[in-house]
């Protein structure tokens, strides 16, 4: 059994707290390595060394900052397998997926590496006589990241490269049950040239979450998680002066009309759904299909493709679909399975028959895919995040019922149309009242000079992830109004100063 750490001050430390838990390999169903779970106390050593890293980092020339996220970029495009392998061995997810997170995690530290350019300040000359203004954007101070399972590397790199590279120390609190690839960026960034206590990592649960929320040194949490705990997140963060993001569950529908490309549509559910075992905040879980007879040529066409879905671990050439992330998430989502059966539903494809005569595997959390049918909004799997790999189909007979269903949900994360019909495009993208679209595309995650949010339950907070809009959050502008005498005498001035 491997014993985990956090990361503080540049280097590996062990836990001091008493209290720890297995971290699981979930495609064999055992445990391997052990994380510590951070007291208050602990949190509040690793806070008091990001403050004191502070001062020095963020009057570090930002072209300084740059090149050490240039360095930590470059570190991170060779290792990528190397890191790949270990989000894999305690998400679960296929290898190709683990590398296609990594390399999106690693297009935030391209976007920071841009940072002279996009912090440079505004000037304006001669506002008044002799007088010019300019504002700048300066760095919070020590600032918190808090991060989900699903992405154990990519999530952490939507917020700190941008966090970092904006003159902010950070403290990361990954998920506990993926601990060891925020280990391995800590590392890399000390390799890359990051000086001591500018990226700390403390591992744990609620007690280190909260410790974070109410130390008054942490001035920003950025929040990736199920929305239960984003909206308390966000109302204890708040509550206690803080600026917060806080990102939650997500319901992503696909509207299919009847002028899809039926093969295409299909080919892009199977990957929506069922890729990484349908853990992706942009899974797509509800297919919506304009007429019955829509609904029962896709439905066709899907059946086969997710019979022959390839599930088994990650390490096994040609997998498409590895197993879920916990003994307890592969319970609760084969529950979802049976209470939508008991609500009504027709189970079309059963995950729950999956043949797990896998040699060496046959303990992994394995589920097959699952395809519903006939699903309606009072059902309890339509209206709740399943997080597994399941697709919902909620027949509707026009766009504009299609689109109503959208928004009577609570979340509002992504959604995707398919159609060849620009008008019925254009108007859904413009009227549909998600954070993210897709046309035609299944998931539409920005890029990351783009930023990345939902909208209504998916997210607390005004400010999306990464992109200018990360800069915005990470920063706080100042303004500068400047005279100099220039030999002129001005007598004083008892009226509110205007140009006149
Ligand atoms: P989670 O909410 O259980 O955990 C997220 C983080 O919160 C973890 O670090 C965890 O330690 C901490 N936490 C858990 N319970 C807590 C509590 N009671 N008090 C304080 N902190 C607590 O989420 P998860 O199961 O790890 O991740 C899956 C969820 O994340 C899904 O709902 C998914 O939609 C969501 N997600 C959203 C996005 C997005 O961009 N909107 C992206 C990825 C994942």
């Amino acid at each position: 059994m491997t014993e985990l750490t956090h990361y503080i001050n540049g280097a590996h430390v062990q836990g001091t707290s008493g209290r720890s838990q297995p971290v699981f390999n979930p495609a064999i169903g055992a445990s391997e390595r052990d994380v510590p779970l951070a007291s208050t106390d602990e949190v509040n050593g690793a806070v008091a060394v990001a403050k004191a890293a502070w001062p020095a980092w963020s009057k570090t020339p930002v072209l300084r900052r740059a090149r050490i996220m240039d360095k930590f970029k470059n570190i991170l495009w060779g290792r990528a397998d190397e890191l790949a392998a270990i989000l894999a061995s305690e998400h679960g997810k296929t290898h190709d997926d683990a590398v296609g997170e990594v390399t999106r995690g690693l297009e935030v530290v391209e976007f920071a590496t841009s940072a002279p350019s996009f912090m440079k300040g505004e000037f304006s000359e001669n506002v008044g006589s002799v007088v010019d203004s300019h504002n700048i954007r300066q760095a919070l101070g020590v600032v918190a990241g808090i991060t989900p399972f699903n992405f154990p590397a990519m999530v952490p790199m939507w917020m700190f490269p941008v966090a970092l590279v904006t003159g902010n120390t950070f403290i990361l609190k990954p998920s506990e049950r993926v601990p060891s690839a925020s280990l391995k960026l800590a590392e890399w960034l000390t390799e890359a040239g990051l000086p001591e206590g500018v990226f700390n990592v403390v591992n744990g649960d609620k007690e280190a979450v909260d410790a974070l929320l109410h130390s008054p040194d942490v001035k920003a949490v950025s929040f990736v998680g199920s929305t239960p705990i984003a909206k308390y997140i966000h109302q204890t963060g708040t509550a206690n002066g803080k600026r917060v993001q806080a990102l939650g569950g997500a319901k992503n529908h696909a509207i299919i009309m009847p002028d899809a490309d039926l093969e295409m549509t299909a080919n892009a559910l199977m990957g929506a759904a069922y890729g990484s075992a349908g853990e992706r905040c942009m899974a797509i879980s509800v297919a919506v299909p304009v007429t019955d007879a829509v609904a029962d040529a896709l439905i066709d066409i899907m059946v086969p493709k997710i019979n022959a879905l390839k599930i088994g671990p990650t390490t096994e050439k040609g997998s498409e679909m590895g197993p879920l992330v916990t003994e307890q998430h592969l319970a609760k989502v084969r529950g979802y399975i049976d209470t939508g059966e008991a609500e009504g539903a027709k189970v079309v494809v059963d995950g729950r028959d999956f043949n797990q005569d896998m040699q060496g595997y046959e303990n992994g959390y394995f589920l097959g895919g699952t395809l519903l049918d006939n699903v309606t909004p009072d059902m309890t799997i339509w209206k709740e995040e399943i997080f597994g790999p399941v697709l919902s189909v909620v027949r509707r007979n026009s766009y504009q019922e299609a689109l109503d269903l959208v928004h009577s949900h609570e979340y509002a994360n992504g959604t995707a149309i398919f159609t060849r019909d620009g008008d019925t495009a254009r108007s859904f993208s413009q009227d549909v009242e998600v954070g993210m679209i897709g046309i035609n595309v299944p998931i539409p995650v920005p890029m990351a000079y783009h930023s990345f949010g939902g909208w209504k339950s998916s997210i607390f907070g005004e400010h999306h992830m990464h992109g200018m809009e990360g800069v915005r959050f990470y920063t706080r502008i100042k303004t500068t109004t400047t005279r100099w005498p220039s030999g002129q005498r001005t007598d004083p001035e008892f009226t509110m100063p205007t140009l006149g």
